[in-house]
């Protein structure tokens, strides 16, 4: 399978980790499904950049993924358009830090949505193709959080390690029929869900920006550095090759040893 052709759908890709994957598998040649919930015209700039110097076909298709009928249609309208789909990283997410008590169940729906149901829906419609053809990648964008608990972020964690348990659910249920399936669960990466979350936690704690990243943000990470989203593309793209064939249902840290505590 090595030099067969590859369509690969990241979800959530206009912006921070899932573009990141989305550039790589670009430079690997593969064809590349982006999504977000931002009308085309609104992510003109990160397409133009995307297929600056691609080999593959690279297609925006704008779908709400809190909207369960509309991450399955979204796999679907992909397979339609390329003829397959080899590759899917469930990459969109969302944060609100609140304590529990001032969580508006409003704000809890929309993450475990867009989090971990659509990865649920996106699974369903991707998951035949792939095992009737004895090869697929399923990547999980978990969290550390998957692993770990923080106060504040119950959506969030709950949510995490829903994805941890789906992954490893899914992986056993395709075992044997060429298709792996796993969570990267990265620590803090700088992108712009942490740039809001850091602005969200100065105000939860009352301290400055700054106090933030070195005694909240940065705290739990030994290292006491962002994990960038190139390091993230690179694993998913590991994951990808046939090399990864036998690593399956799990849920791979990439958090500058947060959890190794
Ligand atoms: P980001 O905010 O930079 O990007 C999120 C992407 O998801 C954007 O493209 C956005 O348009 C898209 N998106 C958001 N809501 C959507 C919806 N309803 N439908 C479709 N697309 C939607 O975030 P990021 O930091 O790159 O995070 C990406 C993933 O990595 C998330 O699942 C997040 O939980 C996870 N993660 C991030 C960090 C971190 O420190 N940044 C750490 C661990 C895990």
């Amino acid at each position: 399978m090595s030099d067969a052709k590859r369509t690969a759908l990241v979800t959530g890709s206009t912006s921070g980790i899932g573009l990141a994957i989305a550039g790589k598998f670009v430079a690997m040649g593969y064809d590349v499904a982006v999504n977000s919930f931002e009308p085309e015209a609104d992510v003109a700039g990160v397409m133009q950049q995307l297929r600056a110097g691609a080999t593959g076909r690279v297609a925006y298709y704008q779908a709400d993924l809190a909207d369960g009928e509309a991450s399955h249609a979204l796999v679907k309208r992909v397979i339609a358009d390329f003829g397959s789909l080899e590759v899917l990283v469930n990459n969109a997410g969302i944060q609100k830090v609140a304590p529990i008590e001032a969580l508006p169940p409003s704000d809890w729906d929309r993450i475990v949505a867009v989090s971990l149901d659509s990865a649920f829906h996106t699974i369903r419609g991707a998951i035949e193709g792939m095992a009737q053809a004895g090869w697929g990648r399923i990547i999980n964008i978990a969290s550390a959080h998957g692993l770990r608990a923080s106060p504040y972020k119950s959506a969030y964690v709950a949510t995490k390690h829903g994805v941890v348990g789906l992954t490893k659910t899914v992986a056993l249920e395709v075992a044997e029929r060429g298709v792996t399936v796993n969570a990267i669960c990265p620590g803090y990466v700088w992108t712009p869900l942490v740039a809001q979350q850091v602005k969200d936690q100065a105000a939860v704690h009352n301290c400055s920006e700054d106090e933030v990243i070195r005694q909240v943000i940065l705290a739990p990470q030994p290292t006491r550095q962002f994990v960038q989203p190139e390091e993230i593309a690179e694993l998913a793209a590991y994951l990808c090759s046939d090399w990864a064939r036998s690593i399956t249902g799990s849920a791979i840290s990439i958090d500058g040893g947060w959890t190794a505590k």
